[in-house]
């Protein structure tokens, strides 16, 4: 089963409240960035590519834990950069389990079994495994030999001590499906509980921009290893409808405030992808942010975002509503042939705006007030 039961209900549980309420915005998932460094640079990643002032930058445990307190989803992510270089992740871990909420640590496992010992299963903890496809594609995604059985030894070993593992993976361009499905195959057949999969986010940033997938790349690709999973038993972390929605049968817009996201600079604006500003609470982000500036077809940005922590919570939000359609794709999986929905039109989106070295100034001058770059020695590397 891709979601635990209790997650399962308590997630149903939360959501109905606010649906019934009438609450228009409300977040599923916190995604914390206790810090961007790294301890791999992968070709994909738009997180890393900040001078060494911001990449030593951490959230502290109060930090972590009164914004955990802020936002009431009730699963966070622990994201980054490599969260178990945060020589504090275990506490703030331990914080957001006493407070009842699903914990996902996404780690590229370099560090997973050094630090095991720190950790405890629980049902509401689950490592998530950076793997991005067997060893020459994920050696090749992450741009280090050995990153692939390292990450695999490290499930192993997390399973042998009853935690709950998922991977994380992530499909680029250069992606073969047939060699995914055998992937996917061998991932579970070691143990991996659940898998998450989505498009790359085209970072402006990241090294390999000409990997990216288009929107109707990304469809067809979807559709192709989706039709050879037919008959399989893979799980998917993602709702049935999101994957339909990879797989060209949905049309959705995003919903860039159901997946809040908290770094070093403080709320960020609109989504965990974008960074177009940051505010200081997590009330000021979902109050004042301009959500209409964003989004596919508004933004030049969004142009071919299919990201899961942006369209995750408008399938979950069409699976309330469509419960008979969301209960078909899930016993059926998603088509895989025939004509696919029309995508939202592009014509009157607002160009991207250049805005990272004003940013990154602002930011740089804010982390130097709040005394966070002149500090170096005390940074944790593992
Ligand atoms: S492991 Fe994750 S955070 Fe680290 S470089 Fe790769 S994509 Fe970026
Ligand atoms: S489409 Fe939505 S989720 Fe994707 S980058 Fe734009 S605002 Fe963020």
């Amino acid at each position: 089963m891709a979601v635990p039961l209790l997650q399962t209900l308590r997630i149903g549980y939360y959501v109905m409240r606010q649906h019934f309420s009438g609450t228009k915005r409300y977040p599923l998932v916190l995604m914390m960035e206790p810090l961007f460094r790294c301890n791999l640079a992968c070709n994909g990643c738009g997180k890393i590519d900040y001078p060494d002032a911001i990449l030593n930058s951490r959230i502290s445990v109060a930090e972590a834990l009164a914004s955990i307190d802020e936002c009431p989803a009730p699963v966070v992510v622990m994201a980054g950069g490599e969260p178990l270089l945060h020589r504090e992740m275990d506490q703030i871990v331990k914080g957001a389990l006493a407070r009842k909420k699903f914990v996902y640590l996404c780690t590229n496992a370099l560090l997973l079994e050094k630090k095991l010992d720190l950790f405890e299963p629980s049902p509401y903890f689950t490592w998530t495994v950076h793997l991005d496809g067997d060893r020459n594609d994920h050696d090749r995604a992450v741009s280090q030999e050995g990153t692939f059985d390292q990450a695999v030894s490290a499930i192993k070993a997390a399973k042998a001590r009853g935690f709950n593992v998922n991977i994380n993976c992530t499909l680029f361009n250069n992606a073969d499906p047939d060699r995914m499905a055998k992937f996917f195959d061998y991932a579970h057949s070691i143990g991996v509980g659940g898998i998450t999969i989505s498009p790359g986010y085209a970072y402006e940033r990241a090294p390999n921009s000409e990997h990216f997938l288009n929107r109707r790349h990304t469809k067809d690709l979807f559709r192709k290893l989706f039709a050879l999973g037919k008959g399989k038993s893979w799980v998917f972390t993602q709702s049935s409808l999101f994957l339909d929605f990879l797989a060209g049968n949905q049309a959705y817009q995003c919903t860039p405030w159901g997946n809040p996201t908290r770094n070093v600079f403080g709320w960020q604006r609109p989504c965990y992808l974008l960074g177009e500003g940051y505010a200081k609470t997590y009330k000021e982000l979902m109050d004042d942010t301009d959500w209409d500036a964003y989004g596919v077809g508004k933004y030049e940005k969004c142009a071919d975002c299919m990201v899961h922590c942006g369209f995750e919570a408008t399938a979950v939000t069409d699976t309330l509503s469509n419960p008979l359609k969301a209960a078909r794709v899930a016993l059926f999986g998603p088509r895989t042939d025939g004509p696919m929905v029309p995508d939202l039109a592009l014509d009157k989106q607002r160009p991207a705006i250049d805005n990272y070295e004003q940013l990154l100034a602002e930011n740089l001058e804010k982390l130097s007030a709040e005394g966070r770059t002149n500090n170096l020695q005390r940074v944790s590397q593992g």
